[in-house]
């Protein structure tokens, strides 16, 4: 009697990995030029802690308000995203919430992907948000500038309290210095995205853009700023350090002019590996080891005027990178093609 040859198995959870590796490649129907939000909801679906959220949310339609809408259509639509064997969905209703609350929205005109982003940041932030609004901030100028930091956030929190601030939300310090007596003055505020030029090189690495956005400005003539021991206007530095390093940290590429007439098509090199962004050397307090991993990227291709938006994602399971077209999620790509001149926000998470 041969042996019988035993049916190939796979554990029951083994078998729920196979499948989790495939859940949220899911593509999302363009409505009508909808490809920047597409991109940024790629990105976001792609940030673990909140759609781990997103997932255990259901909020009740009485009583809310615009926002808790948005955060209530957003969630549903994370939900079916990250459903198995759904490969497509269409962003319809949300785009219906956000518009009530963003006349700007309302149309099917292209948009500017960060300036979507941090008007919807700001949307889920504020359906969730528990601070009490109110109290006035007054901190003693003789104490340490650290000590300055943590009264100045403690303050905020207790206005701005949710899990969006939480995670994405940092704290920036910038440094007044009076050129005539050297007076320093430090003021603290919280930041949701660092937006940063790009250098006139076609080619360079993010480090250079950073240094560019922390450099040291010169305020002169109509800029001068009022000395607070000289007590009239002087000429005055100011530069800016990173005091509190937010969980996901969201780099913008300033590709667009302010008037979105021209567009930098320069190449940023940007570390794409894992715990590769060391950001510790861009913070106040210079001893800290601040390592970032790169997860999701919105890639905007073609000039100012058309252009199109595409999200590249890492599958927080198979930890392979898929392009999101719309509707269409390609196979996992090489690392390679995620540095290109059409990077445009950048998402690390804090590793
Ligand atoms: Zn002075």
């Amino acid at each position: 009697m041969p042996h019988a040859v035993p049916p190939p198995r796979t554990s029951i959870a083994g078998r729920r990995e196979l499948e989790s590796a495939k859940n949220g490649l899911c593509g999302l129907r363009n409505i009508g030029n909808t490809c920047f939000m597409n991109s940024v909801i790629q990105c976001l679906s792609h940030t673990t802690e909140l759609t781990r959220f997103l997932r255990s949310h259901h909020g009740t339609r009485t009583g809310a308000t615009k926002d808790q809408l948005i955060l209530n259509e957003f969630a549903k639509l994370i939900q079916e995203m990250w459903t198995a064997n759904v490969h497509s969905v269409t962003p319809v209703e949300l785009k219906r919430a956000f518009s009530t609350k963003h006349r700007m929205y309302s149309d099917y005109n292209q948009q500017d992907a960060q300036e979507f982003l941090r008007f919807f940041l700001d949307s889920l932030h504020s359906a969730l948000n528990s601070g009490v609004k109110g109290e006035m901030l007054n901190i003693d100028d003789n104490l340490s500038d650290n000590k300055k930091a943590d009264l100045t956030w403690e303050w905020y929190a207790r206005h701005e309290n949710s899990l969006i601030r939480d995670l994405f939300v940092g704290q920036l310090k910038s440094t007044l210095k009076c050129t005539t007596c050297g007076n320093t003055s430090v003021t603290f505020d919280p930041f949701w995205d660092l937006s940063v030029p790009l250098p006139s090189s076609s080619r360079c690495k993010l480090d250079a853009c950073l240094d560019l956005f922390i450099r040291e400005e010169v305020l002169d003539g109509d800029e001068m700023p009022t000395c607070s021991k000289c007590k009239t206007r002087r000429k005055c530095t100011k530069s800016f350090t990173i005091q509190r390093f937010p969980k996901y940290l969201v780099i913008h590429l300033k590709r667009f002019s302010e008037t979105r007439w021209s567009k930098l098509s320069n190449i940023v090199e940007f570390p794409t590996g894992d715990r590769e962004l060391n950001m510790g050397s861009y913070g106040a307090n210079l001893n800290s080891n601040v390592h970032y991993s790169l997860y999701a990227i919105s890639n905007h291709m073609g000039s100012t005027a058309g252009g199109h938006y595409v999200a590249l994602c890492k599958h927080p399971v198979s930890r392979k990178w898929h392009e999101f077209n719309d509707n269409i999620v390609s196979d996992a790509l090489p690392e390679n093609y995620l540095v290109s001149s059409s990077a445009y926000i950048l998402f690390y998470e804090r590793a």
